[in-house]
């Protein structure tokens, strides 16, 4: 059955506001736009994943704890998502009048607090929008590598910095030597004996600070519990090792005698 076309969100129904301050932003003088975190259900029965390429980070993700689940704020964010989905065009014309606003020039946005660039012509949508606006600066975390290599790197707006994220389904194409990095370690101290950079003292540093750059995990217990002395980085290459391993045992298996090899050998 095709897709029902997508409905202009009615005006009633929109977020009044795109942009927000939390407090981390509003100490640094930046704004965020937000979607709801990894998967979810919509009020209207539709399920999302906002966040694709997530890994590991998904088990542990500070956006899925805490005030992110307070109805309030799963409302506003659930909100943004369908204006997005809904309204595309609508939403990229208010997205671009909101940031006309004098309060806008000369400062930071940061999209997604939490969430990712969810599809290609999203992504696309915000390089126009970064391009519209360029007095503001625009940054974000991302771990859509394969998409930003593809639409970003080859033409970044000059107005747009990004860093890559570790925790994710795309943690092997990052090149720490070449890319602009951020993994969550334990603690302050984890930080420094990787010989990484915290960007805790203020959230820029992320991308304006050195290219090697620590997040500090958030302070929830059982997050801590579950990550151990791993960042996410070591952690997620631990769970992409053992599925190659399972991987190729399976293909041991099948070579050493499944039907399929049969077939093969008698090819
Ligand atoms: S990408 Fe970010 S928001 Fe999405 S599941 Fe991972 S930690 Fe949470």
């Amino acid at each position: 059955m095709p897709l029902p076309k997508p409905m202009p969100t009615p005006a009633s129904a929109r977020p009044a506001r795109l942009l927000t301050q939390n407090s981390e932003m509003r100490a640094i003088g930046a704004w965020n736009w937000t979607l709801p975190a990894w998967a979810g259900r919509l009020p209207d029965g539709r399920t999302y994943n906002t966040c694709p390429s997530a890994g590991i980070c998904r088990r542990v993700c500070y956006a899925r704890h805490g005030t992110y689940t307070w109805p309030v704020v799963r409302a506003k964010h659930q909100a943004n998502l369908q204006f997005v989905l809904d309204d595309p065009v609508g939403w990229e014309q208010t997205m671009i009048a909101e940031l006309g606003a004098r309060r806008f020039r000369g400062t930071w946005v940061r999209i997604h607090d939490s969430g990712d660039f969810v599809s290609d012509e999203y992504l696309i949508a915000w390089l126009r929008i970064i391009r519209a606006r360029p007095e503001t600066n625009f940054y974000a975390y991302s771990k859509e590598v394969t998409r930003f290599r593809a639409l970003v790197e080859p033409d970044p707006p000059t107005n747009f910095l990004w860093v890559y994220s570790f925790g994710g389904t795309q943690d092997a194409d990052l090149d720490v030597a070449v890319d602009r990095v951020a993994d969550v370690f334990p603690d302050e101290g984890a930080i420094a004996a990787a010989g990484w950079h915290s960007q805790a003292a203020n959230d820029l540093l992320a991308v304006l600070g050195p290219h090697l750059v620590g997040v500090p995990a958030n302070r929830i217990p059982h997050f801590l519990k579950l990550l151990g002395d791993r960042s996410f980085g070591s952690w997620q290459a631990e769970v992409d090792a053992e599925r190659e391993a399972a991987r190729r045992r399976r293909g041991e298996r099948s070579l050493a005698g499944g039907p399929e090899s049969q077939h093969s050998c008698a090819a």
